[in-house]
């Protein structure tokens, strides 16, 4: 029975009212008059219920998918700005004793070198990227008990914090890690992360079930319920997402949605983030085996509908995506990406070659952090550093109460310029550092509170003269 109030996955992912959504949207998928009022809805800005978001994500009159990718664009200009908010993934280990059939870790993959970074080698690899200029890290391992317990993940986020290098620190580490106890949670917390991210993978509990035959990923609601789990334990940033390829995508987005409303009606607030990974290419995996592939336009459309659903959701595209659909999913409603990856445990100080792999899946974005930046400010976007809303305990409640009420934007843009003149003065090249004084030039003018305006001045002027970390 469907229950957003729930504590059971089973209940608050419903799958009679999944498909009851599925079935209504698929009834009113040209119905102008319906789609056309909850187009309207949604100009307020707060958001749509899955079943009617459902309904856009399936309305087939093309019209009115160009005002919904209109929106979904406008949506984002308005909660986002031009900021683009920069990562980057960190490998921890490869171990792992589940049987996920579409991971490369899967624990039945013999050819696939598996790796485990010591203290050491994770100094090496964080000053690696610490010399990119990347400030926020989403760290990545497979589920072991044995060879990567949760000491291991907290001793690796005291590790990383602690490196100073040059003027680089690692400022925020966010976590991908399996599903754990509220215990653990508290632990994570307690160590300083930012966002717990995990991916549901598909809300399908049949297809789950089955994508995950072994090991403890294969129970369903423990997975489901991890960020209530993560919620009790104190950890108020979480992001959520699917892995898109392994089930029907409008059963997905449904979901996801509902999952959405599930943490804000019991805890007050929705995922901090959204991810939509793709299946791709990796040792022993081939996606084709996979049915329910998405082409690049209904990617862009399931991208669109996520914006205008939830606005204040952060939405992460990673470097699985090509530049050139990354670039699309920029306009409709990502405000997060990773730069310069590697999907390989120790891949930033030793690129992998293809025989020795430990990665978990092949990259279509190779370009370097210096590229991707330079590349988003020739296309208006303004790189993004920053890491304050977090140590400056913005966070859950906190910051969406203050993202809805639109103040958040007095931070974020200073904050967004100050961080990237950092990245010019350390990091950029000579042609990219140029581009990015200009952008500075011309975003400062934006700051619409003349104090903050003329703050934010003088900071950048702190910086040039060698100071570092400011923030509002
Ligand atoms: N092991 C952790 C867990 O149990 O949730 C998560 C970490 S895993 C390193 C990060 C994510 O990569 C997974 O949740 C999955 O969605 C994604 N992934 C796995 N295989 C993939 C593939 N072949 N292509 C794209 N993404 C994949």
């Amino acid at each position: 029975m469907y229950d957003r109030y729930s504590m059971v996955a089973d209940d608050f992912i419903d799958d009679g009212e999944i498909n009851e959504t599925l079935r209504f949207a698929d009834e009113n998928k040209h119905n102008r008059e319906l789609i056309s009022s909850i187009i309207e809805k949604a100009r307020n800005r707060k958001g749509l219920e899955h079943r009617e978001a459902s309904v856009l994500l399936a309305c087939d009159i093309p019209d009115l998918n160009d005002e919904i990718y209109k929106l979904a664009g406008e949506i984002k200009k308005d909660f986002y700005g031009d900021r683009i908010v920069m990562f980057a993934p960190l490998y921890l280990s490869n171990y792992c004793v589940n049987g996920c059939v579409y991971c490369p870790y899967h624990a039945k993959n013999k050819h696939i070198a598996r790796k485990k970074l010591t203290q050491a080698e994770i100094v090496a690899e964080v000053t690696a990227l610490q010399d990119m200029g990347h400030k926020r890290l989403a760290l990545e391992t497979g589920e072991d008990p044995v060879n990567c317990p949760i000491d291991y993940v907290l001793e690796s986020i005291k590790t990383i914090y602690s490196i100073k290098h040059k003027n680089g620190a690692i400022r925020r580490v966010n976590v991908n890690i399996a599903a754990t106890t509220v215990e653990n949670y508290r632990k994570l917390k307690e160590a300083g992360i930012g966002t717990y991210i995990l991916f549901q993978e598909t809300y399908h509990k049949a297809s789950y079930l089955e994508l995950h035959p072994t090991g403890p990923k294969h129970d369903y609601n423990y997975h489901t319920e991890a960020m209530d789990r993560a919620m009790e334990g104190g950890i108020d940033d979480v992001g959520c997402g699917v892995l898109f390829g392994l089930e029907r995508y409008r059963y997905e987005f449904a979901g996801l949605l509902m999952h959405a409303e599930h943490l804000e009606a019991v805890h007050g607030v929705g995922p901090h983030t959204i991810s939509v990974p793709r299946i791709k290419h990796a040792d022993d995996i081939d996606p084709s085996a996979f049915d329910n592939g998405i082409d690049d336009e209904t990617f862009l459309k399931i991208i669109a509908c996520i914006r205008i659903a939830v606005p204040y959701t952060g939405m992460i595209i990673s470097t699985r995506e090509s530049k050139s659909v990354r670039e699309k999913a920029l306009r409709l409603g990502i405000s997060q990406i990773s730069g310069g990856s590697r999907t390989s445990v120790g891949g930033y100080v030793v690129p992998e070659s293809d025989d020795d792999s430990s990665a978990q899946f092949d990259v279509s974005d190779n370009r370097s952090l210096d590229e991707v930046v330079k590349w988003l400010m020739d296309l208006g976007y303004v790189p993004s550093f920053c890491t304050a809303c977090y140590r400056e305990g913005r966070t859950g409640d906190r910051f969406m109460s203050l993202c809805k009420s639109g103040q958040i934007q007095n931070c974020c843009l200073p904050n967004a310029l100050m961080t990237l003149k950092e990245y010019l003065m350390d990091y950029a090249s000579p042609e990219t550092r140029a581009v990015g004084e200009k952008v500075i030039q011309e975003q400062l003018q934006e700051i619409p509170n003349p104090r903050t305006r003329e703050v934010t001045g003088r900071h950048i002027a702190d910086i040039e003269n060698g100071e570092r970390d400011f923030r509002f």
